[in-house]
């Protein structure tokens, strides 16, 4: 293994290296049938082995019941904000929980093609919070209630996920997992339907995983492109059309590296040692450094920080880059720092990044 710089990038995101060197081994010639991923059918034989393992680990990793459909769609996050929307809404009422920048695009996409509503919101505390499950707004007759269960850019994660049957509510929930899936177990007896863009903890970017219960799928407004009908996704297996070949085969990469180190249980734990590791420091350092979030509100994933005096700022970043630690710049909307650790950060990336934090600290304090 090369000594790569460490990668805090919030998405595309860092991938586990040694991925990248099967990747590389395969990219001419994948197992010895003279063709790279990029270049097979995704009718094939090849293909076919290569999506069927992919959707196999994914459903072992996350304990996906068989009442669950796994789809591989393109789209994205935000293809999924319309997506959602079309395919369960049937025109009637949803209910977004919001909690960051996230959340508020899919309530605006959802009010396209619904009566979408907020349910709760924590923009008065600047979404550093998160509002109580009892306080949600939820309209009896609502088709689905949504909520983004990592916000990557406030840094803002629900530690459980809500259980609205003991709220009264029989309305599926909606999860948008992109920045934190694989991260941390799946109550499927809570959702209806998760999503995730591929490129913040799964792979690259084009690749749209959706997991739904059998009983949503079916009811899609007519207006929805026959290729974002879930129905047709999962009654062709994800290959109603062209699916994202190259995408799925580096996924599927990722599930088997996940599934080596130790499951989804191995990534929480370390992913609870990672960012304990950070927040400690932020909480510990004298006040140069400040992390805003309530303390159950913090995401393990992605970790919004500012200087005390943003004058530094830009020598901040310049002295990281030497340092090999890349992408710390915060969203352009917060402003400051994000450090994201997915699960392809190591903990040794994280404890790097304490010590550069720590030494610039002592240089300019
Ligand atoms: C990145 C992200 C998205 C948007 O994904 P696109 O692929 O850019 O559409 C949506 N939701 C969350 C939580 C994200 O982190």
């Amino acid at each position: 293994m090369t000594l790569r710089p460490y990668n805090f990038s919030a998405g595309p995101a860092t991938l586990p290296e040694s991925v990248l060197h099967t990747a590389a081994a395969d990219m001419l010639d994948w197992h010895g049938c003279g063709m790279g991923v990029m270049e097979m059918s995704h009718r094939g034989k090849e293909f076919i082995a290569i999506y069927e393992q992919a959707e196999a680990t994914v459903r072992e990793l996350l304990a996906v019941p068989a009442h669950f459909r796994i789809l591989f769609m393109q789209g994205g996050g935000l293809g999924e904000n319309a997506i959602v929307p079309m395919n369960l809404s049937r025109g009637g009422l949803v209910d977004v929980v919001v909690t960051g920048s996230w959340s508020q695009k899919s309530l605006k996409e959802a009010q396209r093609y619904a009566d979408a509503a907020c349910a709760a919101s924590n923009e008065a505390s600047g979404h550093t919070t998160l509002p109580a499950v009892a306080s949600w707004q939820l309209r009896r007759d609502a088709a689905y209630v949504h909520i983004c269960s990592n916000e990557t850019i406030h840094g803002v994660e629900f530690q459980t996920l809500p259980d609205l049957k003991a709220l009264g509510c029989e309305a599926p929930l909606v999860v948008d997992a992109s920045s934190h899936i694989l991260s941390r177990s799946i109550d499927w007896d809570r959702v209806g339907l998760v999503f995730a863009g591929a490129q913040k903890n799964i792979g690259p970017a084009g690749v749209t995983l959706v997991f739904v219960r059998d009983d949503l799928i079916g009811h899609a407004l007519p207006i929805c492109p026959s290729a974002f009908d879930y129905k047709n996704v999962a009654v062709n297996g994800s290959m109603y059309n062209t699916p994202p070949t190259y995408g799925i085969y580096i996924a599927g990469l990722v599930f088997e590296w996940i599934r080596e180190q130790g499951g989804v249980a191995e990534m929480e734990r370390r992913a609870i040692e990672k960012s304990t590791l950070l927040y400690r420091y932020l909480d510990d350092n004298g006040g140069f450094y400040v992390n805003r979030i309530a303390s159950d509100a913090r995401s393990r994933m992605n970790v919004p920080f500012f200087l005390a005096d943003e004058s530094l700022n830009e020598a901040f970043l310049a002295g990281a880059k030497a340092q090999g630690l890349l992408q710390l710049k915060g969203h352009k909307s917060v402003g400051g720092m994000r450090a994201s650790i997915y699960n392809a950060m190591p903990l040794a990336g994280v404890q790097a990044l304490v010590n550069y934090m720590q030494d610039f600290a002592h240089r300019h304090g």
